[in-house]
């Protein structure tokens, strides 16, 4: 029986240590196409071969969308240290 728990935390163990499944703030990469308007999951059916890669964050500053087709993150979640980074007084 002490086995069976001793497996129950391994098991335990071991789904807490995978990567979690949540967006990599920050760093996602997106691809935009010469003409589009829209950013990109990489490998959306929608984008042909010429492509190029940004972030989002770059991707939103040069004032392209979100596909709807792919659905790419949104945002960053956290802004990078030097990137829109204001030191307030007080
Ligand atoms: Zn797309």
């Amino acid at each position: 029986m002490r086995k069976f728990f001793a497996s129950i935390l391994i098991l335990f163990a071991v789904i807490t240590a995978l990567p979690q499944p949540v967006m990599s703030a920050g760093s996602d990469i997106v691809v935009v196409t010469p003409k589009g308007k829209k950013y990109h999951r990489m490998g959306c059916r929608t984008v042909r071969k010429s492509y190029r890669q940004l972030t989002v964050s770059q991707a939103q500053k040069r004032g392209y969308k979100p596909c709807k087709v792919c659905e790419p993150p949104l945002s960053s979640i956290t802004s990078t240290p030097n990137d829109n980074f204001e030191v307030y007084g007080n």
